[in-house]
């Protein structure tokens, strides 16, 4: 595992393996370190002797365990996750005790970028949060900003491990009184989020390349506003099902259903895996606009494109159930 900074704990796999007396098994790795997929393979198949299959299917979240591989396999290590119980009430997974999660925490030091940070941050009071992947180094983090000055804090999800810990379905660790948000990881998933959904000012600060970027919450509100807007003259809703093992949530689906049929409007039940502009677009004579009942994040990704697709809570705007003001609550 020369190529990338992250505990892969071979060693743990391998006792798990042993334990288990598991023949086969089953690997599940983000795309980002998938070309280490098959050198893991070697390795697990030459400590255990057991059978490996590298899923390549994707691998977004906790949400997203290969259920059909686990179908097929003793057991499933998937990567770059921690186990999330806020999709346990709508999971499609039968055989959970099956999959271990191995959370790849990162071995990079976060303190020269929290440095860097320092010279962005304009507030007295910073919200420190991350992904699974640094959630080890807050502590070192806060106790950085503090020497800086700065009055570091965090909060807690109930539904996630570790304090400061956030997802992109889950950003309460966030919503803590603060001046503004400080993000520690790479990519613009989470902060941009995380300033959609708090309405604050996030620092994103990445500890592989000590680079910054900016995210404001009122710019990626107005975004969401445009596309809620465009929707309102919609007449006809197609209402996604994600069919991802943690995202399905029927229930919302349906009522979201037949909430739309009594406000006058058509509104159909679409049930995907993959959700892709390309997939929307096969109903683009019929359907007016999708609503997105799977992973939250998704909606943003198409704001861009062809296909307008809604929140389930900026659909409750369009309806009439929900004030423009509270379209971001959760
Ligand atoms: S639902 Fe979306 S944001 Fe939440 S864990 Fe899954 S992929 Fe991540």
């Amino acid at each position: 595992m020369i190529k990338f900074s992250y505990n892969f704990e071979l060693e743990r796999i391998v006792e798990q393996i042993k334990a288990k007396n598991a023949k086969s098994v089953g690997i599940q790795l983000p795309e980002g370190v998938r070309p280490v997929a098959t050198e893991l393979a070697d390795a697990i198949a030459a400590k255990t002797g057991a059978e490996v299959i590298i899923s390549g299917n994707s691998c977004y979240g906790a949400c997203d365990i290969d259920d059909k591989l686990l179908r097929i396999v003793d057991i499933l290590f998937h990567f770059g996750h921690t186990e999330y119980s806020g999709l346990g009430s709508h999971s499609l997974l039968s055989e959970c005790e099956k999959v271990c999660f191995i959370e790849l925490r990162s071995e990079v030091d976060v303190k020269p970028v929290v440095k860097t940070a320092v010279t962005e941050l304009k507030g007295e009071t910073v919200c420190v949060v991350s992904t699974v992947q640094h959630i080890h180094m807050l502590k070192e983090a806060i106790s950085a900003l503090a020497q800086h000055g700065k009055n570091a804090i965090t909060g807690k999800s109930p539904m996630l491990q570790y304090a400061g810990q956030v997802l992109g379905c889950d950003f309460s660790a966030a919503k803590v009184p603060c001046d503004e948000i400080l993000f520690i990881g790479s990519g613009s998933f989470h902060p941009a989020g995380l300033a959609l959904y708090t309405g604050r000012r996030v620092v994103a600060a990445d500890p592989f390349t000590n680079q910054l970027m900016i995210f404001q919450g009122e710019e990626e509100r107005k975004k969401r506003y445009l596309a809620v807007a465009r929707a309102l003259d919609a007449t006809t809703f197609g209402i996604i099902i994600g069919m991802k093992s943690g995202q399905c949530n029927l229930r919302e689906a349906r009522r979201l259903k037949e909430n739309a049929m009594q406000r006058g409007l058509n509104a159909y039940l679409i049930a995907m895996d993959e959700i892709t502009e390309a997939r929307l677009l096969a109903y683009k004579y019929e359907v007016d606009a999708f609503v997105n009942t799977a992973c939250p994040r998704l909606t943003e990704d198409f704001i861009q494109g062809k296909m307008l697709l809604l929140s389930a809570r900026e659909f409750e705007v369009i309806i009439g159930q929900r004030n423009w003001e509270e379209m971001f609550n959760r």
